[in-house]
């Protein structure tokens, strides 16, 4: 079997690589390398260097090779940076999932596993937060994710692709051998910024508001450890390949840990006290995001492997000490 990895040299792609690899199914990477990192892909897999927004590229990699299906992680995801360039997000998100699905239905392709996110559901109305819950974005990065959720839908009825929506909660850790993690040009995200100031490469950790309605005032998430989410899209594409219909799965531990207990449970995995700082609350935060998971166990058959802060932020931390300035550039 083959598949075409769009967005492969990224965080979570270039795990989707790597557990493929693992498994002897061929991946094929396509990525503009805007965020991801050549390295970050092994030598012997086929790597071509293109954006999706470009249908000919498209064309190109299916007609030299026979693609069974497509996982597709090639996006913007950062919520801040959405909040000041909307259009960025529509423009590379929607245009990117547009082009895409033009070129899966010109080359007849008909299964596709996207990677979506729990900011679909945007404040939530329950927690643990149900696949069927109400879908209210408060940033364009979720808006532009569940407008592409939706252009797969139609895509579907129109032309009989089908596909399964996987809306996660926080990604987060590292392979288990530290040679992949996360390596953003421009960090934004908790964990490797709290790790990064493990190492002394900066001084201290902001926490985004705390004064949300929460037990300790800051932000809940559910951290799910990247290569849990590798192995659910693998189990994504065998639901297509036997047949099964299009479906949306929420993947997430279903535990929820606020900012200071990541930060206190990283002092703990990395031995090293933390300065941290009380900062302004992010534009375009949900006070609280946890999934419930218990479809895609019961569906997919997922049993996700790190169900602890401390073990993701475990293989995170190896990964960051091992390389503290992330790929060689
Ligand atoms: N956060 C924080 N300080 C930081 C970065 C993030 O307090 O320097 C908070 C952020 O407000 C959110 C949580 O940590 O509540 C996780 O943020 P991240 O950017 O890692 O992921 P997101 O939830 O945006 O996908």
């Amino acid at each position: 079997m083959k598949l075409l990895i769009c967005g492969g040299a990224g965080y979570i792609g270039s795990h989707m690589v790597k557990r493929l690899l693992e498994k002897n199914i061929e991946p094929v990477v396509a990525d503009n390398l805007a965020t991801g990192h050549r390295q970050a892909v092994p030598e012997n897999v086929s790597l071509y260097q293109g954006d999706i927004r470009d249908g000919a590229f498209l064309d190109k990699i299916f007609r030299e090779n026979k693609i069974n299906g497509v996982i597709h992680f090639a996006a913007d995801s950062l919520v801040g940076e959405s909040m000041k360039a909307p259009l960025k997000y529509f423009g590379n998100n929607v245009g990117g999932m547009q082009s895409l699905l033009e070129a899966m239905v010109r080359a007849d392709v008909d299964k596709l596993i996207f990677s979506s996110t729990a900011a679909v559901y945007g404040e939530p109305e329950n927690i643990p937060i149900e696949e069927g819950d109400r879908k209210n974005p408060v940033n364009p990065y979720g808006e532009s994710k569940l407008m592409m959720e939706r252009m797969m839908r139609w895509v579907c009825l129109a032309h009989g692709l089908r596909y399964v929506a996987l809306r996660y909660f926080n990604a987060a850790g590292a392979a288990d051998d530290g040679t992949i993690g996360e390596d953003h040009p421009v960090e934004t995200h908790l964990i490797p910024l709290i790790l990064q100031t493990a190492l002394g490469q900066r001084d201290h950790i902001t926490i985004f508001g705390d004064d949300y309605p929460t037990q300790d005032g800051t932000c809940i998430r559910d951290y799910i450890h990247v290569t849990d989410l590798a192995d659910a899209h693998l189990l994504a594409m065998k639901y297509l390949i036997d047949g099964r219909e299009s479906a949306a799965f929420n993947l997430g531990n279903g535990t929820g840990f606020s900012v200071r207990e990541v930060i206190e449970a990283a002092e703990r995995v990395t031995g090293k006290p933390l300065k941290v700082e009380l900062g302004q609350r992010r534009q375009g935060d949900p006070a609280q995001l946890v999934a419930s998971g218990k479809n895609a166990r019961r569906v997919l058959g997922w049993q996700p492997e790190y169900t602890s802060v401390e073990a993701i932020i475990t293989t995170a931390w190896r990964w960051h000490s091992i390389h503290p300035d992330g790929y060689e550039k």
